[in-house]
């Protein structure tokens, strides 16, 4: 227990005297500063922190209930014990309502005095024990929030450094991996006009490049997303020629050709898109059709009042419903699948690339999918505009004039 320190306040010399030597019979560790007036008591709490000050109630010019506010404003976590003279009930309810630890009656119990002082003793060194600790957790708290701050921007830098690193090492390898694309193709070419037996494996050679390219592709395309700087360049575009062409692209670029049933409303639909990107997100879907699926795949443009819709449908192995919130996350791919065509080389990151792609269009994608029966995966885009053909509006023109008139 540290040494504790009190203050005795009165104009009483020969209690100023009388309580100190009642303190040191009956308490271990004290020491006691006496003063004989208000003003002198002020000037010593503003230069010594006292675990308790005992000051008489009644004192010429400045009285104990002014030094107690002064004492609250000076030093708030010591109290203030007031001593008030035998029937003073008044100004002793005074003293408590104005903050004071507790009040002794004259004459003087010292027992009971010296009891009251060291409860008092205990609560300050009690508070200034909590304040210790306080003051402690605060240090800690900062502390660790400095530790969080600065492994955050570690891990900040550490996350640019790989994304620039992504993007460097996938964009050094489009280039030679796009002229030994072109390379491959020329041998091809040439070893099928001279009936070479090779044919079939430059024909996987060039099976295994596009599954790089894929890759490549959409560590790029992460890259460019988690950078920011992923940029679409859109314009007007006939969404039905679109599809009809992607449709193609694909069924001739993948061997074996997969049946894929296109069914494009007998309206243009003209849409605000980036082509190259809006082909990718579609050559996404149609090869996870492929990929998930044995039998045809359906595909479908179609609108309504407020947006159109580019809907990709495969009757394979779907996802179960618990899943299914999952296929959007980076890198993410459902567990134990088994790809039913093709490759299953895959980062999962496609789906989440398509996503971010049609969101930047102010689209969006939606999923439904039954286990064994299929998946139906839905572009939804807004349009600019819905035209009719010469083919449409000859048969809106004949049904019109086919009815009954009035
Ligand atoms: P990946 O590159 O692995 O195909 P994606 O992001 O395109 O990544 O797809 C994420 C996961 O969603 C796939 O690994 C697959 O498990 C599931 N998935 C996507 N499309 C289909 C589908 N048509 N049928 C069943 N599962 C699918």
């Amino acid at each position: 227990m540290k040494q504790s320190c009190i203050l005795l306040v009165d104009d009483d010399t020969a209690l100023l005297q009388a309580l100190p030597q009642a303190i040191y019979l009956r308490m271990k560790d004290v020491t006691v500063d006496t003063c004989d007036s208000a003003l002198d008591a002020i000037e010593r709490i503003c230069s010594c922190e006292y675990d308790a000050i005992v000051s008489d109630i009644k004192m010429p010019g400045m009285d104990g209930l002014a030094l107690l506010g002064k004492v609250q404003q000076v030093s708030p976590n010591t109290p203030v014990l007031l001593i008030t003279g035998h029937g003073d009930h008044n100004l002793a309810i005074q003293a408590l309502r104005g903050g004071a630890y507790d009040f002794i009656q004259k004459p003087i119990d010292r027992d009971y005095f010296v009891a009251a002082l060291a409860r008092a003793i205990q609560i300050h060194q009690l508070r200034y024990q909590v304040e210790e600790q306080q003051r402690a957790l605060e240090l800690h708290a900062r502390s660790l929030e400095q530790a969080v701050e600065e492994r955050t921007r570690e891990l900040t830098a550490a996350n640019s450094a790989k994304d620039e690193f992504l993007s460097m090492a996938s964009h050094e390898l489009k280039t030679p991996l796009s002229s030994l694309k072109g390379m491959t193709q020329l041998l091809r070419r040439k070893l099928e006009r001279t009936g070479s037996t090779d044919v079939p494996n430059l024909i996987s050679m060039e099976n295994s490049i596009r599954r790089m390219e894929v890759l490549v592709n959409d560590l790029l395309n992460i890259s460019f997303i988690e950078m920011g700087v992923f940029e679409l360049h859109t314009m007007p575009c006939n969404l039905n020629v679109l599809c009809q062409r992607l449709v193609d692209e694909y069924v001739i670029g993948t061997n074996p050709q997969p049946i894929v049933e296109l069914h494009l409303p007998s309206e243009q639909i003209e849409a605000n898109v980036d082509v190259e990107r809006l082909g990718q997100v579609v050559i996404n879907l149609l090869s996870n059709a492929r990929k998930y699926s044995s039998a045809s795949i359906y595909m479908a443009l179609s609108y309504d009042e407020t947006e159109c819709a580019i809907t990709v449908r495969d009757t394979g192995i779907g996802i179960s419903p618990e899943l299914l919130p999952h296929i959007f996350d980076r890198f993410y791919r459902v567990p134990g699948v088994e790809v039913q065509r093709g490759s299953s080389i895959g980062l999962g990151l496609g789906l989440y690339i398509s996503n971010q792609i049609v969101e930047s269009h102010g689209g969006r994608i939606t999923v439904e999918s039954i286990p064994d029966s299929g998946s139906v995966f839905s572009v939804h885009l807004p349009y600019l505009s819905v035209q009719p053909t010469e083919a449409s509006a000859a048969a809106d023109d004949a049904s019109l004039s086919s009815q009954p008139h009035p």
